[in-house]
């Protein structure tokens, strides 16, 4: 891979990809229709290569990186699952792709069809009343979810100040709840890694807007105490915001709703599938109770009498736009088409085997690793690596070292809770074979701790790059190349 006789620059002076007939239309004078500041005045700098040299330079690319197509990735809370192909290929079909979002509604029904059933969709999983589908993430559902709470107090002549939040919260939590202008109050875990029910009635107060909880938290624990939890923030007038990244444990099992949730997002690129990592697009629908419903984003989709759809912005009391059109339209597909693929009894038994994976890696890796919470795991779970730790080994280091045996390492060091943290993942997508061969590695991995400790220290060797110096990449980030 590092072969250095492979030359990153590929471009060569007058090569060409493709040779395209002499035309046969008449030349027009870009300068009569553009106007003349907006011309170019020199040739862009374009690559000269060949198609296959562009070919061989992607796929190149593409193996340098870990991805789920190419093995098991178990990033914990980022649900890596598989993008079933046929979610790309209809969400590529040209009706979907070449359509333009200021083209008339009267030539764009069946896309806007496909939205509003997926609304419908999300809110039979949801037991809400209504959704938007604009939010491009989680974290911009979480924003939509926040400013709607402001609204809400505000129209009922409320100021309130906080949200609470647990200390197990996903760090874009308390960003959103600071953007929206709360400020975070946060809550502790009891010795179950559950929200501290003592501990959350001594903080809730008038002044408290909401609370925002992951379900299940970010330990891949269910908050079983969850009606109490909803009973005692709606007593003091509060609203219940459930961070929905976890749903893969929930979906067709139960409903955010009868939890008593009023709002919730749903992260269609974890759940439902669609490819995620290196950025982006995302998408983060919100689904929201009926009395919530009169705050959701503008424009809005609804549907006539005759079937007809259109979208309107006569919504008064809306939290206004939150994106330039209406939503990562191409997400919305695959995610449509892969709940369609599956019907209400695939997707109960893509929780299930979501939740039966986790609980087979957990009880596999027990003995050799220290599993803090354990009891109730759904669809992850969080290793510590304190004992590999106190044997000079960290966290850190063991998530370097799977990469040497072709997998992607767990997310590290998150929930702050658990020293040492590896949180697991490994979806429904898995087999058991896969499984098999994650334990054994880690278990691997975990023997040569006491014989080579410092094989570990040193890994990743087998990688296009070895370890990086990831303060000095951070703070010194260089992105791009010129010739
Ligand atoms: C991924 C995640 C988010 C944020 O979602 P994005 O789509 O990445 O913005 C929020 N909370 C939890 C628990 C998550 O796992």
């Amino acid at each position: 891979m590092s072969d250095s006789r492979v030359i990153f620059e590929k471009s060569v002076k007058g090569r060409m990809g493709v040779a395209l007939p002499k035309s046969d239309v008449p030349e027009i004078s870009l300068a009569d229709s553009i106007s003349p500041e907006l011309l170019r005045k020199s040739p862009a700098k374009l690559p000269e290569v060949s198609e296959p040299q562009v070919v061989r330079h992607y796929v190149n690319l593409s193996i340098k990186n870990h991805h789920v197509d190419k093995d098991f990735y178990p990033l914990g809370s980022c649900t890596m699952k598989y993008n079933p192909k046929i979610n790309d290929a209809l969400a590529s079909l040209s009706g979907f792709a070449n359509i333009h979002p200021h083209q008339p509604v009267e030539n764009v029904q069946g896309a806007l069809h496909i939205m509003f059933e997926l609304e419908q969709m999300l809110l039979k999983i949801t037991g809400m009343s209504e959704a938007t589908l604009q939010p491009s993430a989680g974290s911009q559902g979480e924003f939509a979810g926040i400013l709607i709470m402001k609204k809400y107090h505000e129209k009922n002549g409320e100021k309130r100040k906080y949200i609470i939040i647990p200390e197990t919260a996903h760090g874009t939590n308390p960003a959103s709840v600071s953007l929206g202008g709360f400020t975070p109050r946060e809550v502790k875990s009891d010795n179950r890694g559950r929200v501290d029910l003592e501990d959350l009635k001594s903080k809730l107060d008038h002044e408290v807007a909401g609370m925002m909880l992951t379900q299940p938290n970010t330990l891949g624990l269910f908050e079983d105490q969850i009606e109490e939890i909803s009973e005692a923030v709606h007593n003091v007038g509060a609203l219940m915001y459930m961070d929905g990244a976890n749903m893969n444990a929930v979906v067709g099992l139960c409903k955010p709703a009868d939890m008593g949730f009023d709002i919730i997002h749903i992260n269609l690129h974890k759940t439902f599938s669609t490819p995620h990592g290196g950025g982006g697009p995302g998408s983060g629908p919100i689904a929201v109770v009926e009395k919530l419903a009169p705050f959701l984003p503008i424009p809005k989709l609804i549907k006539d009498e005759n079937g007809k759809y259109n979208w309107t912005s006569d919504i008064p009391d809306s939290i206004g736009r939150l994106h330039t059109f209406f939503g990562n339209f191409g997400i919305l597909v695959r995610a449509y088409v892969y709940i369609r693929m599956l019907g209400d009894d695939g997707l109960k038994s893509m929780t299930r085997n979501a939740i039966i994976n986790a609980n087979y890696l957990k009880n596999k890796l027990k003995d050799a690793y220290n599993i803090p919470f354990t009891e109730g795991t759904l669809h992850e779970f969080v290793v510590s690596g304190d004992t590999q730790k106190a044997k000079g080994v960290k966290a850190l280091d063991i998530a370097k070292a799977l990469l040497d045996y072709g997998f992607h390492a767990p997310t590290i060091y998150f929930p702050n809770n658990v020293p040492e943290a590896m949180m697991i993942e490994p979806t429904e997508s898995e087999t058991k074979a896969t499984l098999d061969r994650f334990v054994e590695v880690m278990l691997e991995i975990n023997d040569n701790i006491n014989v080579n400790p410092d094989l570990i220290r040193e890994a990743p060797i087998t990688t296009p790059v070895t370890r990086l110096d990831e303060t000095k990449a951070n703070r010194e980030l260089d992105l791009r190349w010129t010739p």
